[in-house]
């Protein structure tokens, strides 16, 4: 992150805004991936599942998103799902509209589907391709997206592999290196970034890594940052891995990320996981990577956290008067805001 990028976040911060944006933009997906967060029954609430939502299509789909951006007015904006590959043509005409509006866009996919090769010179576009695992562990995990259809579906594009590292992966010996080995080999892959399995609070699952196994992760990719290049896992980020946020208000990402689901009107929270997530063993990169941000000292002495933290709450005070201000916004909660 970019000294420019952090103060444009802070003044948008301090206007009530928050600076990255994350839509779940369809309900649909061809995976089934055993741990996958977004199909939780609790990930909206308990109260309707992703599968249930009424999500859009076509046209609907492509004013939907470009409604919310220019609402919100976000720096950074993920298109995650379900798959945002379920709706390509639809990804594909939103794609330079959201260009033109020169924010930053990531698409996650699994790569079941080829990747709309226009995509590959716009600026400020990222396909970040999620893999978990070995060839053997993730096609049986994640088919129908398998190595070889991520292979012929990425070929002669640029993408940012995502692999989240699980509990089976650390029981056997050598096996991040074998991965990102792999991954690094390949042509079209311009960086690896690897989160961890994030539980719900009391979860039990053969995905969760034990502390130890933790611990070891993050030793492990400080060897391998300095042996492959395209592991873009700086250390002070991976030592984040070892003291996660104690809970969501003490996320920097959670608390700057605005996160809505497939209607657009559902809001997602506390941060993308939804549900109860653990932040005691949270393992997503993203939430490190700003809580790193967060731990630099200004000057050598404030921390940008503590910055941060008192933007929020000025923020919230503007915020609140601009609505005060507003007679008909003035009983909206933000996800009846979305839905006018
Ligand atoms: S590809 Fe993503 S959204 Fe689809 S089942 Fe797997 S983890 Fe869930
Ligand atoms: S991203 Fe991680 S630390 Fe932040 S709120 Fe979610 S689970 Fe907690």
């Amino acid at each position: 992150m970019q000294r420019s990028d952090i103060l444009q976040a802070w003044r948008g911060i301090l206007a009530g805004r928050r600076p990255s944006l994350s839509i779940e933009v369809t309900r649909e997906c061809p995976l089934r991936c055993p741990g996958c967060y977004a199909y939780e029954p609790e990930h909206l609430g308990g109260l309707v599942t992703l599968r249930e939502l009424n999500d859009s299509k076509g046209d609907d789909l492509v004013t939907g998103v470009l409604r919310l951006v220019d609402q919100y007015q976000p720096l950074h904006l993920s298109l995650v799902g379900g798959d945002p590959l379920v709706r390509f043509r639809e990804m594909e005409a939103l794609m330079p509209q959201l260009v033109d509006r020169g924010i930053f866009v990531q698409l996650v996919t699994s790569a079941f589907r080829q990747i709309p090769t226009a995509w590959k010179d716009m600026p400020r576009v990222m396909v970040a391709v999620s893999i978990d695992g070995l060839r053997e562990d993730h096609d049986v995990r994640r088919k129908p997206a398998t190595y070889d259809r991520i292979l012929k579906n990425i070929a002669g594009q640029r993408i940012t592999v995502h692999c989240t590292i699980t509990g089976q992966m650390m029981k056997k010996s050598g096996y991040l290196e074998e991965f990102v080995q792999f991954w690094n080999s390949q042509e079209e892959v311009q960086k690896i970034w690897m989160s961890m399995f994030t539980p719900q609070v009391g979860a039990q699952a053969p995905e969760i890594l034990t502390p130890e196994e933790r611990k070891r992760a993050v030793e492990e990719m400080l060897v391998l940052r300095t042996k492959y290049s395209k592991l873009e896992m700086p250390a002070r980020v991976l030592q984040q891995f070892l003291k996660p946020p104690h809970n969501p208000d003490d996320c920097i990402f959670a608390r700057t990320t605005h996160t809505v689901s497939a209607d657009f009107k559902t809001q997602i929270g506390p941060c993308q996981f939804g549900g109860t997530p653990d932040c005691s063993q949270c393992g997503c990169m993203a939430s490190m990577a700003l809580a790193a941000v967060g731990d630099y000292r200004l000057g050598g002495l404030i921390p940008v956290k503590s910055i941060f933290q008192a933007s929020f709450a000025v923020g919230n005070l503007f915020r609140r008067s601009e609505e005060n201000d507003t007679p008909n916004r003035n009983n909206n909660t933000d996800a009846e805001a979305t839905a006018a």
